[in-house]
């Protein structure tokens, strides 16, 4: 429900550093002010302008009356894993709540420690997979940069004195190349030195198949690593896993994203979600080999979490390994993920998916009744006549 007393004052983490400048040069104040401000916001433990000691209090009082110093709450935090992976649900001004995920990797013997955090790009989301529980929810808005980046300005305060968040991966909440520009403004600040200062080989932006979007990041070059959902090869079972799939069928999505490969010299990763007697079959991994072989890619076979709405369970550990060696056989690099964080439903967007109340019983019959259905009709190779998904064009 959209809350009319929402704070409108935009978030401050959203400001580039020329638009800061303008801002105080407008109160007859030097540039330095927006370094200040800026270094403030990505490393101190100031809660709002006023906390700055190096700002003079009646420009701290503009600042605030201007600006907000963080545009999400941390409503509820969940730990798992030891405390090795830890779920944030943040509730935005007008009551929209979306998540983040850190998850921490202790120091190997060749590697250093890594704190990687998911972040959502939108609450909810147009796309409808039916295996995800954002999904479910719908969509309901765009994110803010401000909104993007200062979920990463959360984790980073809940993290231990020397600790730093050292990746970031848009693959929390949201289809991140349906709110393009936000989401390349937040990368642009996730990269400045003065910000956070992450290279462009420790962002990953996750797409399920936007083609127009993946065809504008090639022009751009390279600023993250490209990650496309394609969960499915043949466009049967993928227009089902991912209703965009009757708007831009996987070969025009591969075809886009080897594109970008060449052009940027960058390897795309291509995740699959391993729904057990659904998309883990012998012929699915050839197809996807076939459509994949020669590329610059890297595959990720990671096993579905469960999520209430579906009839769908995680393939056995054994099928996914065979699957990953026909892979393997045709050349192409592919890794198993271990799951994070199942017992917190760390999968995209399953706290808030909690928290919006669990369907109804025969709501929850009838989708899995239709998706028993229309995954056994992909199977046999009958497209689906089903509408492209509202909202996403
Ligand atoms: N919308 C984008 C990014 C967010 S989803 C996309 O789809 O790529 C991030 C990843 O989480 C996707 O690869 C998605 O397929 C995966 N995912 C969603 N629900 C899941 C579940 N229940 N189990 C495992 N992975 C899931
Ligand atoms: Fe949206 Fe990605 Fe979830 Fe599909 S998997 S519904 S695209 S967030």
């Amino acid at each position: 429900m959209a809350d009319t007393t929402a704070d409108l004052r935009p978030g401050l983490s959203g400001v580039d550093h020329a638009e800061l400048v303008a801002w105080f040069g407008a109160r007859g104040e030097p540039a330095y002010r927006a370094r200040q401000v800026m270094t403030a916001l990505w490393s101190g433990s100031a809660e709002r302008a006023g906390d700055l000691s190096t700002l003079p209090r009646a420009l701290a009082d503009a600042l605030d009356d201007a600006f907000r110093w963080s545009t999400v709450d941390d409503e509820t935090l969940v730990r798992s894993d030891a405390g090795q992976t830890e779920k944030a649900l943040h509730r935005l001004a007008d009551g929209a709540t979306v998540e983040s995920v850190l998850m921490h990797y202790p120091a190997t013997a060749g590697r250093r420690a890594r704190h990687t955090l998911c972040i959502s790009s939108q609450a909810g989301c147009a796309v409808g997979c039916p295996f995800c529980a954002t999904g479910e929810l719908g969509f309901t808005r765009d994110l803010a940069t401000a909104e993007i980046l200062d979920q990463v300005r959360s984790a980073g305060r809940r993290m231990q004195a020397g600790e730093r968040v050292t990746n970031v991966v848009f693959m929390g909440m949201g289809e991140p190349l349906l709110n393009l520009d936000r989401v390349l403004e937040a990368v642009a600040a996730l990269n400045d030195p003065a910000r956070l200062g992450l290279g462009a080989r420790h962002i990953t932006v996750s797409t399920s198949g936007v083609v127009p979007g993946i065809r504008r990041l090639t022009e751009l070059g390279p600023q993250f690593t490209l990650a496309i959902s394609i969960h499915a090869a043949r466009d049967a079972l993928r227009d089902v896993l991912v209703p965009l799939n009757r708007r831009w069928p996987v070969a025009e999505v591969v075809a886009a994203a080897r594109d970008h490969a060449r052009a940027t010299g960058r390897r795309v990763s291509y995740e699959v979600t391993m729904i057990g007697g659904v998309n883990d079959t012998h012929a699915d991994a050839d197809a996807l080999a076939d459509l994949l072989r020669g590329d610059l890619a890297h595959v990720n076979l990671i096993p579905m979490n469960p999520v209430a709405h579906t009839p769908w369970q995680a393939s056995p550990m054994p099928v996914i390994e065979r699957f990953a060696g026909r892979i393997r056989a045709a050349g192409i690099p592919v890794t198993i993920r271990r799951n994070r964080g199942v017992e917190i439903g760390a999968a995209c967007g399953q706290l808030a998916a909690e928290r919006a109340g669990q369907p109804a019983a025969p709501a929850v019959a009838r989708r899995r009744e239709r998706l028993e259905v229309a995954s056994a009709r992909a199977l046999r190779g009958q497209r689906s006549d089903e509408p492209i998904p509202a909202g996403v064009e």
